[in-house]
C-alpha cells in the first residue's frame, strides 16, 4: 500500500473530532509531502532540529507537533513555528517555553504529558507531581502557554489489559483535571500505530501515528 492508501485508511477508522497526527521522525521530506498531497497536515516530529529542518524545506500550512521529549535549550529552534508541544512533562520546560513564546509574540499550545505505563524509562510527570504542579498556579503566570490536555504512551505490551488500564488512568486524570482549565482543555492524545482503535475507546481526541502509515523507521 502507499502512503496515499494507509492513511486513507486510518483516516476511514477514525470518529468525527478525533485528529491525526501523523508521526514523520525519521522520515525523508519526500515521503512527508506523499502524505501532504494526499490531504495530511498535522505532522508529529520527535527532535527539534529535524523538525526544523523540515519544517524550512516544506510547505507552510503544515501544523508542526513536537511529540519527543524536548530539552529546554531547544526550544528556541522551533518557538517561532511550532503549533503544539505534546511532550511537556517539567515546570522547567513549561517556563521556558513561555519565555520563547513571548519572545516570538506568540501562543503555543500544549499537552502535559503524563507517566502511566509500567516502564521507569518512560517520561512524562507522575500522577502526583502533576496535581501539584496545576496547583501552584504556575501556569497561571504563563500567559503565552495554553494548556489544551494531556499526552500519554501506553506501556509497550502484547496484554491489552495492560494498555487498557494505562488509558483509563490517564481518561480519569483528564476528567479531574478538566474543570481547572475549562473549555481550552480538549485534547486527549492517545493511541499509536499498535494500540489506537483501544485508544478511541478511552476518548481519544488526537491519535499519533507513524508506523502505520509510513512504513518502519530506520534510525
Ligand atoms: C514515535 C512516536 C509515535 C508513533 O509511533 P508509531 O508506533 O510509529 O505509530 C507516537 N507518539 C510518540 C510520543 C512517539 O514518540
Amino acid at each position: 500500500m502507499s502512503i496515499k492508501q494507509r492513511l486513507e485508511s486510518i483516516m476511514s477508522t477514525l470518529p468525527e473530532g478525533v485528529s491525526l497526527v501523523a508521526v514523520s521522525k525519521f522520515h525523508p521530506t519526500e515521503h512527508i509531502l506523499e502524505a501532504y498531497n494526499a490531504g495530511q497536515r498535522i505532522f508529529g516530529e520527535s527532535r527539534p532540529q529535524e523538525m526544523a529542518a523540515k519544517a524550512e524545506a516544506l510547505p507552510k500550512d503544515i501544523v508542526w507537533t513536537m511529540i519527543g521529549h524536548l530539552q529546554t535549550n531547544k526550544v528556541k529552534l522551533i518557538a517561532p513555528f511550532v503549533s503544539l508541544i505534546a511532550s511537556v512533562d517539567s515546570d522547567r520546560l513549561a517556563a521556558e517555553i513561555e519565555k520563547q513564546a513571548a519572545k516570538c509574540e506568540r501562543i503555543i499550545d500544549i499537552l502535559l504529558e503524563v507517566h502511566v505505563a509500567d516502564e521507569e524509562t518512560k517520561s512524562g510527570w507522575d500522577i502526583a507531581e502533576l496535581r501539584e504542579f496545576i496547583a501552584s498556579g504556575a501556569l497561571e503566570a504563563m500567559p503565552h502557554v495554553r494548556v489544551r490536555g494531556l499526552m500519554t504512551i501506553a506501556t509497550n505490551t502484547d496484554d491489552e489489559a495492560i494498555i487498557r488500564r494505562d488509558f483509563q488512568n490517564i481518561k480519569s486524570i483528564f476528567d479531574e483535571l478538566k474543570p481547572t482549565f475549562g473549555e481550552q482543555f480538549d485534547t486527549l492524545s492517545i493511541g499509536m500505530s499498535d494500540d489506537y482503535p483501544i485508544a478511541l475507546e478511552y476518548g481519544s481526541t488526537m491519535v499519533r501515528i507513524g508506523t502505520a502509515i509510513f512504513g518502519a523507521r530506520v534510525y
